[in-house]
């Protein structure tokens, strides 16, 4: 028997792992890509840097034997994170020394590096033989009596044992598995980046060598540094799916732009308006999601990993590790099938029954996350709905038995409350007294 045909639609993390994993395995599997890209070089970036946690992003590097082509491109000091509200309160400050010396990091603390987005499209990329990618093949429909997939340029192939949908948010695979498609999550915003931080010397220490984000009233700043030392910063807001639009318009313009977010961040202090006022403005977003709980029927040769699956906002930093774990699991499933000779379609319904619960985990910590970081009262809920998701991952049972007495989440929300309160006093007063310097003011 031959062995199985496989296409896979998109070329982003979820695909090419994927792909060679598959390719990989002693398996005979022919296996093509489709990408609507151009080319490896005209991709449109989405997400700055990624952490790659070790369960998922970077188990699976490890098992398509790239981890060491993506050493030197994983930055484990930065990790370093900071929760601030709008006056730049520190509410969290995790990993604020740097990590020990290479090779104790994964064993210790330090076990969810940063990694450009880039680079790890570039590293998936080198894994995947050239020819395998059949690049601006933008798909626009499946054929459901025929199974054919119609490409953009006209042209047809297949059809295949398996189609896997790799195609993101918008995915086309996705219409034969299910009639349901995103939704405006209710969060839009713009991203933009900082060349040359060391210039500015107030807001390169703010950024430190990983993220700064900073949530108040619906309101978002969040800035990471890069693998080249540069900036990422984005300005998120919650407001109706227009609205960036009309902030923006229909290009970039820099000046124009710079003022009305000034305007939209009158009252955060000085060093986030610096970060606001030094930024080149590029790429406006309007954040769509999947219901929690997106499943669907299981369908003979179809099927979705990653974002076309269980499609969220950015806000728990899970997207890319999910998407790198559904590759992983479904192509353990299939190269076991292929392998013993069994089905493929019952090796694709087993990954299907593993993963749905999974993507559903990660939507609601995501849907968690956003909801708490652009609450009113955010970065109190945000702050204390993460104390509530870290102790049910460490097993700590503070629902249950002594604990439950203790209203921990609480404590803490009205512990961050007089933090943030006493040093809005202490800015009103600074204020009050010598007046707020902004920088080009
Ligand atoms: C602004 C932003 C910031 C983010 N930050 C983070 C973060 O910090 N951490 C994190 O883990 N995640 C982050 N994410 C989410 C993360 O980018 C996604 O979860 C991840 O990229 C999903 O990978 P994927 O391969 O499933 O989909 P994608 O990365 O979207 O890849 C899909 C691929 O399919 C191709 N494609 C699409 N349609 C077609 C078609 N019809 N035919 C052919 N090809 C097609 C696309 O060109 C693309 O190459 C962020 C997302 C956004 C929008």
């Amino acid at each position: 028997m031959s062995p199985p045909t496989i296409a896979i639609v998109g070329a982003g993390p979820a695909g090419l792992t994927l792909a060679k994993l598959l390719h990989s395995a002693d398996t005979n599997l022919s296996v093509t890509i489709f990408e609507h890209s151009a080319s490896a070089k005209a991709r449109h970036q989405q997400g700055g840097t990624l952490d790659l946690h070790p369960e998922s992003g970077l188990l699976a590097l490890r098992r398509m034997g790239l981890h060491d082509a993506a050493r030197p491109h994983l930055r484990y000091e930065g990790e370093e994170l900071v929760i601030a509200d709008l006056n730049g309160c520190e509410l969290v400050h995790m990993k604020d020394a740097p990590p020990p010396a290479d090779g104790e990091r994964d064993g210790g603390m330090y076990t969810r590096p940063e990694i450009d987005r880039e680079r790890l499209v570039e590293v998936l990329l080198e894994g995947v033989e050239e020819g395998n990618v059949r690049w601006g093949k933008h798909l626009k429909r499946i054929d459901g009596e025929t199974g054919k997939l119609e490409f953009e340029d006209g042209s047809v192939e297949g059809p295949f044992d398996l189609v896997v949908g790799a195609d993101g948010a918008w995915s086309k695979v996705r219409s034969v598995l299910s009639d349901v498609m995103p939704g405006y999550s209710g969060i839009c915003g713009i991203e933009g980046h900082i060349d040359n931080p060391k210039e500015f010397p107030r807001i390169d220490k703010l950024v430190g060598r990983g993220s700064f984000f900073s949530f108040s009233y619906g309101r978002a700043c969040m800035a990471q540094r890069m693998g080249d030392n540069s900036i990422k910063l984005g300005t998120w807001q919650r407001r109706p799916e227009t609205f960036i639009d009309e902030l923006v318009g229909e290009q970039v313009e820099q000046e124009p732009l710079r003022k009305k977010l000034l305007e939209e961040y009158r009252d955060w202090c000085p060093e986030i308006r610096e970060l606001i006022e030094v930024a080149h403005w590029r790429t406006k977003w309007k954040l769509y999601e999947l219901p929690v709980g997106h499943k669907w029927e299981h369908k003979a040769s179809y099927t979705l990993i990653g974002d076309s699956a269980h499609l969220a906002t950015p806000f728990a930093g899970m997207g890319v590790n999910a998407a790198m774990l559904d590759a992983l699991e479904l192509s353990d499933q299939i190269i076991t099938a292929v392998k013993a000779g069994t089905s493929l379609d019952r090796a694709v319904e087993v990954y299907e029954q593993g993963m749905f619960p999974r993507g559903r985990n990660v939507q609601e910590r995501t849907m968690l996350n956003k909801t708490n970081g652009f609450a009113d009262d955010a970065p109190l809920m945000f702050m204390s709905g993460m104390i509530g998701v870290v102790a049910k991952e460490s097993g700590w049972p503070i629902d249950r038995g002594l604990l439950y007495w203790i209203p921990i989440t609480r404590t803490a929300y009205s512990f961050f409350w007089m933090k943030t309160s006493w040093t809005a006093c202490s800015r009103r007063l600074r204020r009050a007294i010598w007046g707020e310097k902004s920088l080009r003011a």
